[in-house]
């Protein structure tokens, strides 16, 4: 008989995949699905993105990379976040690997053993808990509250800390929810952190390029006296529409980037070349593509957030950031997964349900509208006559 590492009894999934791959079964026996489920821009990547790659190939770039990730490409990284928060980042701190991901495991493996205690949150991306679960660490939840617009409580999350606790996650704006950590509550959060000088902190900033009416994204980066424990996440995927490239980075202190370059010697090697050459295009050229996918991003975000306030039995708070509305489902009288499952299979609607992200996230659904607003508009129809209908 195979007896597979303890680790493995609690590493988890990400539902979405498995939403997906339902709603692709039933579009391939010909039903019509309205796809609100996925995580990922419906844009293309820019052109000048592609060539950059498809140049970089007939330019031979065919071998391995520096496990860290071509030079050229980490200093444009080190200039984007010195143009966007005015941070001073060493090229050498940078790790490019394989989608943001790579960060999040890296960062709970580099912390994460029995007696240790590590802080995430609640709704949460699902990786957070499965990657700190397969590490034996104990998992302590932030819970992240509706009336609070999903964004976290500095005093919460200090309230939790303890002498076991090692890594801190903190995601703003944040996947399910659209949660944003106000300046106000990062600076209560960042003062209290002096007191616990033994915890990192994971920032996982992938969504840092989409705020909506006119926000700022506050990186962790802004902390000076944070610098030598945040690990910052951030990437591609979402702000330029990459998510099949695979190409994301940590920001790593002084003293971790040597363990985490280790990391992913042990695991990668490095990443896909031609895309690290992408990269460097995504960041250096012109930024139409992202500005323009982040006003229709904002317009849908107006839809469906009117959409679903207009459903009978759903309320949904206006989500700060990213690309998802998390509405409060309770008012309908279904639980998050039943609702997910007769939405899908009987009006052909895919969401995922909120205790996909954690056990906070029941009463909850997640809508991602990174869809045309001929699908939200027509989702939003076929959820209102299934409510209807139920009722
Ligand atoms: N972090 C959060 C909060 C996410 O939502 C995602 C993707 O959905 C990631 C990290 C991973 O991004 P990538 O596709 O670059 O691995």
């Amino acid at each position: 008989m195979l007896i597979p590492a303890r680790g493995m009894q609690s590493i988890g999934t990400e539902t979405a995949f498995e939403v997906l791959a339902r709603a692709q079964a039933l579009a391939a026996q010909g039903r019509d699905i309205v796809n609100l489920g996925i995580g990922q821009p419906d844009f293309k990547t820019a052109p000048h993105i592609v060539e950059a790659a498809c140049q970089a190939l007939r330019d031979g770039h065919h071998g391995y990379t520096p496990a860290k990730g071509i030079l050229p490409l980490r200093q444009a990284v080190a200039r984007d976040l010195d143009r966007r928060y005015g941070a001073a980042v060493d090229a050498e701190h940078i790790l490019i690997v394989p989608g943001g991901k790579v960060t999040i495991w890296f960062a709970i493996l580099m912390f994460g053993e029995p007696d240790n205690e590590i802080l995430y949150p609640d709704p949460g991306f699902p990786v957070y808990e499965s990657a700190i679960g397969f590490t034996g660490a104990t998992p302590v939840r932030i819970p992240l509250r509706e009336e609070n617009g999903f964004a976290f409580s500095a005093d919460d999350v200090l309230a939790r800390l303890s002498p076991w606790s090692r890594l801190l996650i903190l995601n703003s704006p944040a996947n399910p929810t659209g949660g944003v950590a106000s300046r106000a509550e990062l600076d209560t959060l960042a003062e209290g952190l002096k007191r616990f000088p033994q915890v990192a902190i994971l920032s996982d900033e992938i969504y840092s390029a989409m705020l909506y009416d006119g926000r700022a994204h506050v990186s962790l980066l802004d902390y000076p006296h944070l610098r030598d424990r945040v690990i910052l996440l951030d990437g591609w995927s979402k702000t330029y529409a990459m998510t099949g490239w695979r190409l994301g980075y940590g920001v790593w202190p002084e003293r971790l980037i040597e363990g985490a370059t280790k990391l992913a010697i042990n695991s990668h090697s490095c990443v896909n070349a031609a895309a690290q050459y992408a990269g460097i295009a995504a960041l250096e050229g012109p930024q139409e593509a992202t500005a323009a996918m982040l006003d229709t991003f904002a317009t849908r975000r107006r839809l469906i957030v009117d959409g679903l306030n207009d459903l009978p039995g759903v309320r949904c708070v206006e989500p700060g950031g990213a690309f998802y509305a998390f509405p409060n489902i309770t008012g309908t009288g279904f639980s998050s997964a039943a609702l997910q499952r007769r939405l899908l299979e009987e009006a052909g609607v895919a969401v995922i349900a909120g205790t996909s992200f954690g056990r906070e996230g029941e009463g909850f659904l997640r809508f991602s509208y990174a869809a045309s607003t001929d699908a939200i508009a027509e989702g939003l129809a076929r959820i209102r006559r299934f409510l209807e209908s139920a009722a």
